[in-house]
């Protein structure tokens, strides 16, 4: 059955959303951000493709399509009360169930947690793979806290959100603060209500149960994958590059791992507190074993190794590189940062992290030549062996390390592929902002077409 649409009312341009969204969603400024670098990028789409606008398709993928706000209390070692906020915004489940990771750090609040479920739609439709966009977490600060702590408080935290998931309906995984461990307490606790050993209900399980080789790695990976997709497009490789990460954890730890690998090397790497260098090349087990096994700050590096240098505070970026894999957090590279990275030669800047560079030092970048590229592609290798897992698991089928690998490295080369071509096709080549906006809008909204106004 054909259905008939009354005319629009009125033409609504990228901007009259983007001014919408301002109004109706005050002090999100995070979400404002991130929707804004999408529609900027959209208006020669919607002028090729006006039954986009006619069917209300950017105002409906603005919009949620649920969002969930608990209270999550616990009990701490000293026996007191505490109780924390937690938040899934369920976003757009064109593509499949939704899928994103949860956060728990002091600073989530819903307008970081819509940012980030926002960039997680169009950053799913590229990997190719059938999964919807969302993201949740908590202002919950697991530093600091004993692993009884962090038991009860995951336990509390599914004890609500899991009347909202499923293999088929929502499907969390980790992001900052959340790791093997707290996924873990979160699928045991799941497990626990449902009485369903619900694999695919998770994502970054351990190996033992249900998890898939190379999880753990794929974001860091699949960032370096990306950066050497790009340095190939201009007949460049790694070998031999001066490489800067920062951050030092899930996903900062393995793009040092594979940029080492692929014969670069890292330098520099930090946490909120500071900053080591090492022109010798950082010692990644060095680093491996302070952030993942003593879960220790990164001074500690240069308190063993002592040729590297410590810097209390500061910016990682005043570090000159050829390469720049911001992996820490949102806004971490700024205007200053990026004119520091350009007067040091560098080259490609690939964020492993999510929305890590301010929009005037992306425009910086790009307009210096700088291969540039969004945390939508680069870093979408993560959620991209989510989803592996996710096949994994329907088929309860375990695959090697190296099959999974050549996986993520193939799903990644067609991401960079994917990119160049939209960004060819909408008058931008060689631009990997446009190309990801591009070609992650157009799947989602002409599937959002098939399924009529819902
Ligand atoms: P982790 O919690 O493992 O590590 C975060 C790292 O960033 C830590 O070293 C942390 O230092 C540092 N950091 C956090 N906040 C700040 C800050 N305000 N200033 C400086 N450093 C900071 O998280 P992940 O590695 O999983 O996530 C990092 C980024 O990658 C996030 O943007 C996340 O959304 C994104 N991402 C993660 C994916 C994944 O699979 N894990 C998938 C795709 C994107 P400290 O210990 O001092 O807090």
């Amino acid at each position: 059955m054909t259905v008939q649409h009354a005319p629009a009312p009125e033409l609504c341009l990228t901007t009259d959303v983007y001014a919408a969204i301002q109004t109706r969603d005050p002090g999100q400024s995070e979400f404002h951000q991130a929707a804004h670098e999408v529609l900027e990028s959209l208006e020669p789409v919607l002028a090729r493709h006006p039954h986009y606008t006619h069917h209300r398709i950017l105002e409906r993928l603005c919009e949620p399509e649920r969002q969930l706000v608990f209270r999550v209390p616990w009990v701490d070692d000293a026996g007191h009360v505490r109780v924390n906020r937690g938040f899934r915004v369920e976003f757009n489940s064109a593509l499949g169930p939704y899928k994103g990771g949860l956060r728990f750090h002091p600073s989530v609040n819903l307008g970081i947690v819509k940012f980030l479920g926002f960039e997680q739609i169009f950053k799913n439709a590229l990997t190719g793979l059938p999964i919807g966009g969302g993201k949740g977490g908590a202002d919950f600060d697991p530093k600091g806290r004993s692993d009884g702590e962090i038991m009860r408080f995951c336990q509390s935290f599914m004890t609500e959100l899991h009347r909202h998931l499923g293999e088929h309906t929502d499907v969390p995984a980790g992001d900052i603060g959340v790791g093997g461990r707290e996924i873990g307490y979160l699928f045991g606790q799941y497990k626990r209500i449902t009485n369903r050993y619900e694999s695919g209900v998770l994502t970054g399980k351990g190996l033992n149960w249900g998890g898939s080789h190379v999880r753990t790695e794929a974001t860091g990976y699949g960032t370096v994958y990306f950066v050497s997709e790009m340095l190939a497009e201009r007949g460049q490789d790694l070998d031999g590059r001066q490489v800067v990460v920062s951050g030092s954890g899930n996903v900062a730890l393995y793009a040092a791992r594979k940029a080492h690998e692929l014969g670069a090397k890292v330098v520099a790497m930090s946490d909120s507190d500071g900053y080591v260098v090492d022109e010798h090349g950082l010692d990644l087990d060095l680093i491996k074993d302070i952030k993942e096994v003593r879960r220790g700050r990164i001074k500690e590096y240069a308190q063993t190794m002592t040729r590297a240098r410590y810097v209390e505070g500061g910016s990682v970026w005043d570090v000159p590189c050829s390469v720049a894999l911001p992996c820490a957090t949102q806004n971490e590279l700024d205007e200053n940062a990026a004119r520091t990275l350009l007067a040091g030669g560098v080259a490609a800047v690939a964020e492993g992290a999510n929305m890590p560079t301010t929009p005037r030092a992306v425009r910086l970048l790009r307009e210096a030549g700088v291969a540039f590229g969004p945390g939508k592609a680069a870093n979408a290798g993560g959620v991209a062996t989510s989803a592996l897992e996710m096949r994994q698991n329907a088929g309860r089928d375990a695959w090697s390390f190296e099959v999974t690998d050549q996986r993520l490295a193939a799903i990644m080369a067609g991401i960079h592929t994917t990119c160049l071509t939209a960004a060819e096709a909408y008058g931008a080549p060689g631009d990997y902002v446009v190309g990801a906006n591009v070609a992650g809008f157009v799947k989602v909204a002409d599937t959002m077409l098939d399924h009529g106004v819902i």
